[in-house]
């Protein structure tokens, strides 16, 4: 019913040789074209180069990030019609390193995801906690704290074509990942509040499990009910790995 998706996210990694071997490598091994959406996320400068790999592949591609604006004077913002220019399909909004070190607010994150809609770009939306939070107990608090500002400045309509990433601050980039029941228990959460909304948008809409996916625990992860695919930072950066993910997610 919901077809999985997996996301890989490169961050500020890559040059034209890494990801010529890398977007080769995915492609290889992607040759029977699973039923996952498969997407590369990979820095602005390498988005040209990974699009022309990407045709024929059935592999699409993202931004990692995109300006609230339209156009105009925003140094070193790139537009969502930029990204559309150059053929990315998905966009990642609302990261925890962009919450955290570049100080994006709920705010700025919902406007952001309510843009990249406007605009036909496909936001795959970033919520989740700190370690500090989750040990305060207060996991719920913010998780619906930040999908009420998405929900009230984007609007629910943006549902079930914008993805939601569940990503718990503690297990990006750290090894530690949630349990099953933990993500699971998260991502179930989620949804009931997307279907207070709209339950038939809820129903349809993807939900992404983020940190520290790794091949050996991508199965556990993904035969969740309502963990749909994951957001892959470190292990995206591995063609074997990647698909070691993404098959995991066709199982
Ligand atoms: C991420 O950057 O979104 C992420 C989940 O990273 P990692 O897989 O390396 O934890």
């Amino acid at each position: 019913m919901r077809t999985p998706l997996v996301a890989g996210n490169w961050k500020m990694n890559g040059s034209r040789t890494m990801a010529d071997t890398l977007m080769a490598g995915i492609a290889a091994g992607l040759t029977d074209r699973p039923n996952v959406d498969v997407v590369v996320c990979p820095p602005f400068v390498l988005v040209p180069q990974c699009r022309e790999q990407a045709n024929g592949t059935g592999i699409s591609v993202g931004g990692q990030n995109l300006g609230s604006q339209e156009s105009g004077a925003f140094t070193g913002e790139v537009a969502a019609d930029m990204l559309l220019d150059f053929g990315c399909e998905y966009v990642i909004v609302g990261h925890s390193e962009r919450r955290t070190l570049y100080g994006e607010t709920d705010e700025v994150v919902a406007a952001k995801a309510r843009v990249a809609s406007e605009k036909g770009l496909v936001p795959i939306i970033c919520i989740g906690e700190t370690l500090e939070e989750r040990e305060g107990g207060n996991t719920e608090v913010v998780v619906t704290r930040q999908l009420s500002a998405i929900l009230e400045i984007a609007g629910t309509a943006i549902f079930p074509q914008a993805l939601i990433a569940y990503e718990p601050v503690w297990a990006i980039g750290t090894g530690l990942t949630a349990s099953d029941a933990q993500a699971q228990e998260v991502h179930a959460l989620v949804r009931e509040q997307l279907a207070a909304q709209d339950a038939q948008a809820a129903l349809a809409t993807r939900i992404l499990y983020g940190g520290s996916v790794k091949p050996d625990n991508a199965a556990g992860l993904f035969a969740q009910a309502d963990i749909d695919g994951g957001l892959i930072g470190g292990a995206s950066l591995k063609a074997q790995d990647f698909l070691g993910i993404i098959g995991a997610a066709r199982s």
